[in-house]
């Protein structure tokens, strides 16, 4: 008999203020160690909170795009727990009150096809400090900068049947808020977080216990994580095992999952309203106007890549995969280039140097000046990949570098003339042959042309030359 798994995320984004959530300290990565923090963020007895607009803006953006019901009042609650890096003794979260819920979110399950993941809930809330165990031995030191750090928690539905699920809907999530200017979501910088929930059960029976997997640091890493788990759960069942509710840690290096503690419940925290922080009360009007001034969201732009522009459906989802990328190549086209070939360099070319060094080294005007110039013959698409790898390093025209690299196609026709009448001249003998019937040989003809010309004949417009010499 099979086991179907279960599986819920609760996904911390930083929405991407400059200062933190209820402080003006900025929110910087990276900084040296306790170098951005203040008697707020620090806890200091007597200091009081206020909210970081823009991020409260963020966070309903974020609803919006997640297609959640942003409730014009929500509350602030603090989450009572002790831990080296909560100086306060508490997180400023909302409980009870939060700022949005029900929402969907349409995925591509590699199992299933399409199908919807829902939304729980959306709310705000502060970060924690940070525990460095590494930086002194023997010591276990504290970093406050992130304390006090905007977050958005967004909890879906325990609708995912399988870890490839898991990843399509973290794919699809980060695009979303990538799009709508919610968050950078990077996990590498701190900026998305996952905690997975998941649990087994036979088709049809009530919901299995949930563990819960943290650490880690990547959407393959969560796939994994969530993998080693399921089997973890499945062979405790098989064995006539409970599973127990704890919170796990993943082990990039081993692949494996730990269990690090028992998992706490809601009423372990002691929740209640910030008595420092009024309601959060947002006028219906301005949320329209949130709403109303949402950016292109990813599924309006693939259409939009297929029907008006005319790309490929893989095109599409390739070019849209990082909102830079697409940005990038809607430059190029807005340039003058036609949507096909800017596709084609921008998946080829300029992608493969974004993977390298996540930037864009050569500026979307000069590329679609140097697809200008394949098009109009100057240079042979071949030369025009030399000229591109050059521009890499040069802020010079891709004339001026075609120039320089000696790449410009000639397709004067005294110069191509005179190379054409050298080759036949050097050529008797299939000379005599082509006009006895061996018409292939005009292959080998435009090779010599080519040659003679060290590769600058433009070779769509020597052949007619060739095909006239030879007949007459
Ligand atoms: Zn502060």
């Amino acid at each position: 008999m099979t086991w179907e798994t279960v599986i819920g995320l609760e996904v911390h984004v930083q929405p991407a203020t400059r200062t933190k959530m209820f402080c003006g300290c900025a929110t910087v990565y990276g900084a040296p160690p306790n170098t951005h923090v203040c008697p707020v963020c620090l806890g200091l007895p007597g200091a009081l909170p206020s909210p970081n607009a823009e991020a409260v803006r963020l966070g309903v953006v974020g609803a919006i795009a997640l297609g959640c019901e942003v409730h014009a009042t929500s509350v602030f609650a603090r989450k009572n727990y002790f831990y080296p890096d909560l100086p306060k003794g508490y997180q400023i979260s909302q409980f009870d009150k939060p700022l949005a819920t029900g929402g969907a979110v349409q995925i591509e399950s590699p199992e299933r096809g399409p199908i919807t993941v829902s939304i729980t809930r959306l709310h705000l809330e502060e970060d924690a400090g940070k525990s460095l165990h590494d930086r002194i031995p023997g010591f276990t030191a504290v970093d406050l900068n992130r304390a006090g750090t905007p977050l958005a928690e967004i909890v879906s539905g325990h609708d995912m049947r399988s870890p490839g699920e898991a990843r399509a809907y973290l794919t699809t999530l980060r695009q979303l808020l990538v799009y709508a200017g919610v968050s950078e979501c990077s996990m590498e910088k701190g900026s998305l977080r996952v905690d997975a929930n998941l649990s087994v059960r036979r088709p049809g029976e009530p919901l299995g216990t949930k563990t819960e997997v943290k650490n880690m640091n990547s959407f393959a890493n969560v796939e994994r994580a969530l993998e080693a788990e399921r089997i973890r759960q499945i062979a405790l069942r098989e064995s006539g095992q409970e599973v127990r509710q704890v919170t796990l840690t993943f082990n990039a290096a081993t692949g494996a999952v730990k269990p690090l503690r028992t998992k706490e419940d809601s009423h372990d925290y002691r929740y209640f309203p910030d008595p420092d922080l009024p309601p959060l009360v947002l006028a219906p009007s301005w949320i329209d106007a949130q709403r109303a001034a949402l950016p292109e969201l990813p599924a309006a732009r693939r259409v939009r890549y297929e029907t008006t522009l005319g790309l490929a459906e893989y095109d599409a989802k390739v070019l849209m995969q990082e909102p830079a990328i697409a940005g990038y190549f809607e430059s190029v086209v807005a340039a003058g280039v036609s949507p096909k070939p800017a596709a084609n360099w921008v998946m080829g070319e300029v992608l493969a140097g974004w993977n390298e060094s996540g930037m864009f080294a050569v500026e979307p005007v000069r590329l679609a000046a140097l697809i200008a110039m394949v098009d109009g013959g100057q240079v042979s698409l071949q030369a025009a990949k030399q000229v591109f790898a050059e521009l890499l390093s040069s802020g010079d025209e891709p004339r001026i570098v075609a120039d320089r690299l000696g790449v410009m196609q000639v397709r004067d026709t005294v110069a191509l003339t005179s190379w054409v009448d050298q080759v036949l001249a050097a050529n008797p003998d299939e000379v005599a042959r082509f006009r006895g019937g061996e018409t292939k040989l005009i292959g080998f003809f435009v090779g010599q042309v080519m040659k003679r010309s060290a590769g600058k004949a433009d070779p769509k417009a020597i052949q007619p030359l060739l095909v006239e010499r030879l007949k007459s």
